[in-house]
């Protein structure tokens, strides 16, 4: 997020080329404005012949289906925030198996990392919750309108390793 006033101090941010960069800094106390990366995760998670979706009740992209996903705290473990946002959009409790793929995404105004882990579903009652309209289990063969480039890739290779599995 950008800045006008020091968030130390409260006098206003200048702007300076810094270490490569245009950058916000207060004359006054020194205190340099990163702007730091924003991360989200989505989980890969798979039952049988079946992938776990969920609809999205918010833009962008209301409406389509995505894997569950949201964005990491500051703090959060990434492996820790994919299994919340798995709970919270899902009711179900999974424990992350993999590594799926990490993307750059950069359709929206603002750039995120999404880090898409492969997770297993080890306990729950399926039940939509946050940011979400419906949750459900699809086969590669019946699936909805899709939300975000990152998840057709990621079903996309999916479906080519249940075709050849
Ligand atoms: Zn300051």
């Amino acid at each position: 997020m950008s800045a006008n006033f020091c968030l130390r101090c409260g006098q206003a941010l200048q702007a300076v080329d810094l270490f490569g960069k245009r950058r916000q800094r207060c004359a006054q106390c020194g205190y340099i404005h990163f702007e730091d990366p924003k991360v989200a995760v989505a989980a890969h998670a798979v039952q049988g012949q079946q992938v776990l979706l969920v609809q999205r009740a918010v833009e962008p992209e209301i409406g389509k289906w995505a894997l569950p996903a949201g964005y990491v705290d500051r703090g959060e473990d990434p492996r820790l925030a994919v299994l919340r946002e798995l709970e919270e959009e899902t009711s179900l409790l999974g424990e992350v198996t993999g590594l799926v793929e990490v993307f750059f995404n950069t359709s929206s105004a603002i750039p995120v990392i999404v880090i898409v882990y492969r997770v297993r579903v080890v306990s729950g009652s399926l039940m939509a919750g946050d940011d979400v309209t419906a949750a459900a289990w699809f086969r590669a063969d019946a699936l909805p309108t899709l939300a975000f480039e990152s998840t057709r890739q990621v079903i996309a290779a999916w479906q080519r390793s249940a075709r050849s599995g």
